[in-house]
């Protein structure tokens, strides 16, 4: 065991997205490379913005990712009492005030500092006044030290440093009584005892904030860690433009969830050249010194291609679970049809998601096979009644009902007919799938059986063109 305590401490205010889960990713792999403790905590402190739905939705994400914590969910929410206690005391030992400009007043002297071209800055009026008017609407600010620097070792990004005279006096706590999410953080991370803060670099500019006020506080300041960012294929930043961004979006779309994980742990990790990782490996070989310092590019050709490998590779029977969740969607049951797991077996190679592994098994279990319009018109015309009605025969006297012995006594039928393999293959196979596609073509006689082959071989008969 080690004490490493890392965290992921989403707001609640939409689904999980693509940045987030690479961030949850990390920590986690960190916490479990070292055996440290993966702490989840849900930042909630917008209350307009954040929702239950969402909580429910970044839950439900982590757990299909299989991104398991150790501790939490904590809510800021419940710790509101704590929060109060310590800009409390930042008050007593003054190193808050409290400040009473009106937000006109700012607004004013930011116009002003912007038409001198200055940065807009608060000017410290309330700073160091004597008066502390009770009654009247206040935001608490916490002292900034104005000299110096406030430095760290990111240890993804390397040494970063501010000047603090850049960095203004932070409101900690609201005119409405809220505390302000750059101080809940600290007092989080703080008091739940995270040594490494491992987030995304949107969050570097906070970082400086933070430290001092780690500092002021008189907590121990942990280590930082911040990821590049994601970018979409023409260089902007990662958005809904770009296509799903939800996690569970991607799950929807049959998706399966260590293809996303192996996808997203190679959006800024690197090991030599290797593309395919179990969570096991990632688990010993995730580290920090191989997170890039720049930002990646998402590219959905690659997870699909990954997604394709993890089909291509699964357990059959859970692949069988998950389309038979998918063609229920599309009302179709598999009760009445042929086993699921010879269905997937039948199709795994090819089908690169769920989602085509249910296409690609709708013709084994409608009641009526779909016909392409044009494969029908061209197979299964008058000419073929004969070949048709000798395939029954075939069919329905066949001892063994398996695909070796069927496609010999085909091979033999095609000998005495004096047919090539195509010309009679061809009408077989629509009239069992209703087109050309679809798996091997004895394979899924097999998979059929013979009840269901004979019917539709009936079928094709009856609607000949
Ligand atoms: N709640 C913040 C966010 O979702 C993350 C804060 C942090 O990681 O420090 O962006």
């Amino acid at each position: 065991m080690s004490n490493l305590r890392v965290r992921f401490a989403p707001s609640p205010t939409g689904y999980l997205h693509i940045g987030g889960a690479r961030t949850a990713l990390f920590n986690y792999l960190l916490a479990r490379r070292e055996g440290g403790t993966f702490v989840l905590r849900i930042e909630d402190t917008d209350l307009e913005r954040s929702s239950q739905e969402s909580v429910d939705a970044i839950l439900q994400a982590m757990e299909w990712l299989g991104l398991d914590y150790d501790e939490g969910p904590y809510y800021q929410t419940e710790r509101f009492d704590l929060y109060q206690e310590k800009i409390d005391q930042l008050i007593a030992e003054g190193k808050a005030y409290r400040c009473y400009c009106t937000p006109e007043e700012l607004e004013k002297k930011r116009q002003q500092a912007m038409l001198e071209k200055r940065k807009p800055k608060y000017d410290g009026t309330c700073r160091d006044r004597s008066d502390q008017p009770e009654g009247r609407p206040h935001v608490v600010r916490f002292r900034a030290p104005q000299e110096g620097e406030t430095a760290f070792t990111d240890l993804i990004k390397g040494p970063i440093s501010f000047a603090n005279d850049e960095l203004d006096d932070l409101i900690i706590r609201r005119t409405d009584g809220s505390p302000t999410y750059n101080f809940v953080v600290v007092i989080d991370d703080a008091t739940m005892g995270i040594n490494l803060v491992l987030r995304g670099d949107d969050h570097i500019n906070n970082t400086p904030r933070q430290i001092q006020l780690y500092q002021a506080l008189g907590y121990p300041v942990p280590q930082f860690a911040h990821v590049p960012m994601i970018l979409g294929s023409d260089k902007t930043r990662l958005s809904k433009r770009h296509g799903a961004t939800s996690v569970m979006a991607y799950r929807d779309q049959g998706y399966l969830p260590e293809a996303l994980v192996n996808y997203l742990v190679r959006l800024g990790w690197s090991h030599g050249d290797q593309e395919i990782f179990s969570k096991d490996e990632l688990v010993s070989l995730f580290s920090l010194d191989q997170v890039g310092r720049s930002a990646s590019v998402f590219n959905p050709d690659k997870l699909l291609w990954l997604n394709a490998h993890y089909i291509k590779t699964g357990d059959p029977k859970r692949l069988a679970a998950l389309m038979v969740e998918k063609l229920a969607e599309q009302n179709i049951s598999v009760k009445a049809g042929p086993d699921p797991v010879a269905v997937v077996r039948s199709l795994q190679e090819r089908a690169r998601t769920i989602v085509e592994l249910a296409d690609g098994a709708r013709f084994f279990y409608l009641e009526q096979v779909e016909y392409d319009e044009k494969d029908r018109a061209k197979l299964l015309t008058r000419a073929q009644r004969d070949l048709l009605e000798r395939l029954r025969a075939l069919f329905a006297g066949e001892p063994e009902f398996t695909a070796a012995p069927l496609k010999q006594a085909f091979g033999r039928l095609l000998e005495e007919l004096e047919l090539g393999f195509g010309k009679a293959a061809q009408p077989l196979r629509v009239a069992m799938t209703g087109s050309r596609g679809g798996p091997d073509l004895f394979e899924l006689i097999e998979i059929l059986g013979r009840d269901r082959v004979l019917a539709r071989i009936d079928r094709a008969l009856e609607s000949l063109v």
